[in-house]
């Protein structure tokens, strides 16, 4: 008898492999344990076991080398889970693998081994790990590949990850990409020149030294020592005149541990009881129909979602199950996570992909074992690819947005749907939290496939931001603008300061123009490897394309036609900062976006210092509208809406709406009457409309009317195939080939188009949109989509054409 074991591989294979195994191995392996198997030529990988059996394949089988694991490292629920995302978002499951487990689970040939200097004193590894971990001490990296080399053992890929477990050694990547610093320097001015006659003094001194002297004017206004990047953004701050500064003494810096989250404490604070509405919801939840475990809590923002979701949690916890609690974006969520971590704090762990090898590997390790350290975990979307083994309660926060899709890679998942999906295999309650929910899951809830639950007012009967429009057109021809800003909103901020509250302005887009063109020709000058104009940032004094990283310096002049001075239009975060400090030079303003953002803790630095109040105004792209809980912001300023409303996308209204509603939802939270101003060229809008009358129901009937009509979920459903090559000619013909094989088999094929932006980095895209009915099965089309992908990849003068495809793009 001969045997066998079927295994993923972390690789964009159709299908799993098999190897030929003896007996007492065909005995010992189970699903989910990891082998190192040879393939190709000289490579080898640990993958997956899924399957063992005795069936003789077509192929001549390699045997595998070793087995890693005693245990699985992936749950059966886990398997099921990523085989309904590998068919589902047509992926092969090798790369639902590759997303789901920390790299340094799947050490593959290549991998490098770092050797770590820990202490030696007592430590319990076995005997062949000590005499590895001595050899490698002097050298300085490997590639596992050699790791036999300096081992007799019969299975070294075990004997590293012990090392590896107890931290003896680390791979590469994990040692290069840690997450958050752990430390953080922080300046402030000497004791000495805290004295304000000295400090007098040494600005006399320093009149010839105007940047030293800004700089010192900055510190000078710091209450408390300052982190010293985000000091470096403050305006007049030089970052040589701070090592001056430090050199001279008359600034020190200081080193901070920066703690990610407070630490670990036995005393939980209890849940604040719930109010009348709350409470109906929760038993609402709790009592409903466990055949039908999926809600949407639809709640108007600072209703409580929040603490209709602890009460939940809480309860889950008590029975002994596991939570999963998934949010956005981690680095915009520190606050929620302040907030559970209160309650919750020693039975939750945070999990984020950016978090350090060692980190999630204890995370999923801990999940394996049960362990109750890790029974809440919090996620961003690859959380819900863990090794749970018993979910009583899965929670989307803010299940709208757009961040849960995953779209550069494959898997090209929707954390949310894929949420869903696990609740039903662990026979879970999903609830879905928002204030302006999709309008696919409202759908859902009206069709009764989902509970609905709604929360219409806020908390304490605090009243909703009231929301007004100002009409740019008239403002203008009244000569009632100062730049971007109208008299109106001028003046609303100028109350809003003087009362001693704070203001959020949005404007979604960074940067300080979108494209700058030329008054005489016209011409807006273009990035030389993607098919977009530059945006103009007057910080840099450069066009920069938001696609890829070119940048070029501002001329003075058209490069087309040489007329001096190409104009900046439209509108930009940076403008609008620029701007507002002009206006109020006495405000202290900050800007949130991907540019200010960019270190690894900006975001919660720009938070905290909002929260403290030591920033008065705050301008933002879309960052802003991710659920923060600001008490004294009583003010904010919709800068354009116009650019969200003209979107050539069918769910720009839909975005628009959620958009603008979510920001608004920041005014007001703390008892203060919000108060929300919108400029738009565009009064009569029916977005704007919906807005104003805080009217979700007539979005939503509006929405579903006009999906209705031009056939788009969640009537249809779409799957978007992606074609990219260099050469545009190529693209085109095999685009076209691949639209017409399909049009031999479904009615509703749409293109080959080229997206409003035809080519990134200096790859041409083109887009097939496929429609197919959305209370069919898809299983056979998508199959059928794949036979032609199978056809298409046969063809010699299409082999460098790369294809992604998307199901349910966004
Ligand atoms: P949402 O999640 O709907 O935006 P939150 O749960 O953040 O709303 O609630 C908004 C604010 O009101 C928070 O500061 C929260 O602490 C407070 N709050 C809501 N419900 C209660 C309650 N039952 N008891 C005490 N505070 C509450
Ligand atoms: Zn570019």
């Amino acid at each position: 008898m001969h045997y066998f074991v079927d295994v993923i591989l972390p690789l964009p294979l159709p299908k799993p492999f098999t190897y030929q195994i003896t007996e007492a191995e065909h005995a010992y392996i189970k699903p989910g344990i990891r082998l190192v198997v040879p393939f190709g030529k000289k490579k080898k990988y640990a993958a997956l076991a899924v399957e063992t059996h005795t069936r003789i394949p077509a192929y001549e089988a390699k045997w595998i080398d070793y087995i890693i694991d005693e245990h699985p490292m992936v749950t059966s629920s886990q398997l099921k889970h990523w085989r309904w995302i590998s068919e589902y978002y047509m992926c092969p499951m090798g790369l639902v693998l590759r997303a789901a487990v920390p790299s340094m689970l799947l050490l593959e040939s290549e991998t490098e081994l770092v050797h770590l200097q820990a202490p030696t004193s007592n430590l319990s590894i076995s005997n062949n790990a000590r005499l590895l971990w001595d050899k490698l001490a002097s050298v300085e990296k490997i590639p596992l590949a050699q790791v036999s080399d300096y081992t007799t053992a019969q299975n070294p890929f075990k004997v590293v990850q012990e090392l590896l477990d107890h931290k003896l050694i680390a791979t590469r990547e994990e040692v290069y990409g840690r997450y958050a610093p752990k430390e953080e320097v922080r300046l402030s001015m000497a004791q000495e020149y805290q004295k304000e006659d000295k400090l007098i003094t040494l600005l006399g001194s320093l009149e010839k030294f105007e940047a030293q002297r800004q700089t010192l004017l900055q510190m000078a206004q710091q209450k408390q020592p300052i982190s010293r990047p985000v000091f470096y953004k403050l305006p007049g701050v030089s970052k040589s005149s701070v090592q001056t500064l430090l050199q001279k003494g008359v600034f020190e810096a200081t080193s901070h541990k920066v703690d990610r989250l407070p630490i670990k404490t036995d005393a939980e604070s209890p849940l604040s009881p719930l109010t009348q509405a709350q409470q109906h919801v929760l038993e609402q939840i709790q009592n409903a129909n466990k055949n039908l475990s999926v809600h949407l809590l639809h709640g108007v923002t600072a209703s409580g979602k929040t603490e209709v979701y602890m009460h939940l949690i809480q309860d889950v916890l008590r029975s002994g199950k596991q939570v999963l609690f998934l949010v956005p974006e981690i680095a915009l969520t520190a606050q929620l996570i302040q907030r559970l971590h209160q309650h919750f704090g020693r039975q939750m762990a945070v999990y984020h992909s950016r978090y350090s090898q060692s980190e999630r590997v204890e995370v999923w390790r801990a999940l394996l074992e049960k362990k109750p350290s890790v029974q809440l975990i919090v996620g961003a979307r690859s959380a819900v690819l863990l090794p749970f083994s018993d979910l009583g309660l899965i929670v989307v926060d803010e299940s709208h947005e757009y961040a849960y899709k995953q779209f550069e890679a494959a898997p090209r998942y929707h954390a949310r749907d894929a949420a869903v999906v696990l609740g039903q295999i662990h026979k879970a309650t999903v609830v879905l939290g928002s204030a302006t929910p999709s309008v696919e899951s409202y759908h859902n809830a009206t069709q009764g496939k989902y509970h609905l639950n709604t929360l219409t007012q806020r908390f304490e009967g605090f009243q909703l931001p009231t929301i007004e429009l100002i009409d740019l057109k008239s403002t203008q021809k009244k000569r009632q603008m100062q730049g971007v800003f109208s008299a109106p909103l001028i003046e609303a901020i100028k109350e809003t300061l003087k009362k001693g509250d704070q203001v959020i302005l949005f404007q979604n887009r960074r940067g300080y123009a979108p494209f700058v063109s030329c008054m005489a020709c016209g011409h807006v000058p273009q990035c030389a490897s993607c098919d977009v104009s530059l945006t103009y940032h007057s910080h840099s004094q450069q066009l920069k394309c938001h696609y890829c990283d070119y940048a070029i310096p501002v001329h003075g002049h058209c490069t087309a036609c040489g007329t001096p001075q190409p104009r900046p239009m439209g509108l930009g975060t940076q403008q609008v900062e620029e701007e507002i400090v002009k206006l109020f030079p006495k405000a202290r303003v900050a800007r949130m976006d991907t540019d200010t953002t960019r270190g690894k803790n900006g975001h919660q630095l720009l938070i905290d210092r909002f929260q403290n109040r030591e920033l008065d105004i705050l301008v933002g792209t879309q960052m802003l509208t991710k659920g923060l809980d600001f008490g004294g912001v009583s003010l904010v300023g919709v800068v354009q809406a116009d650019g969200l409303l003209h979107f050539p996308n069918f769910r720009a209204h839909e975005r628009a709406f959620q958009m603008l509603l979510q920001v608004a939802g920041r005014a007001g939270r703390a008892g203060q009457h919000g108060s929300v101003l919108v400029q738009t060229y565009d009064v009569h809008h029916p977005v704007l409309t919906q807005l104003i009358n805080n009217d979700y129901q007539d979005m939503f009937d509006s929405q579903i009317q006009q999906r209705g009509q031009f056939k788009y979920p969640p009537f249809q459903r779409l799957i978007r195939l992606e074609f990219k090559h260099k050469s545009f000619a190529v693209l085109q013909e095999a685009a076209n080939w691949f639209a017409s094989a399909l049009r031999a088999n479904f009615p509703e094929v749409l293109g080959p188009q080229s997206p409003p932006v035809g080519r990134i980095r200096n790859q041409y895209v083109m887009h097939i949109l496929l429609k197919l009915p959305a209370d069919k099965s898809t299983t056979a089309p998508k199959a059928q989509i794949m036979r032609v992908v199978n056809r298409f990849e046969q063809i010699a003068s299409y082999r460098s054409v790369r294809i992604h495809i998307d199901v349910d793009p966004i």
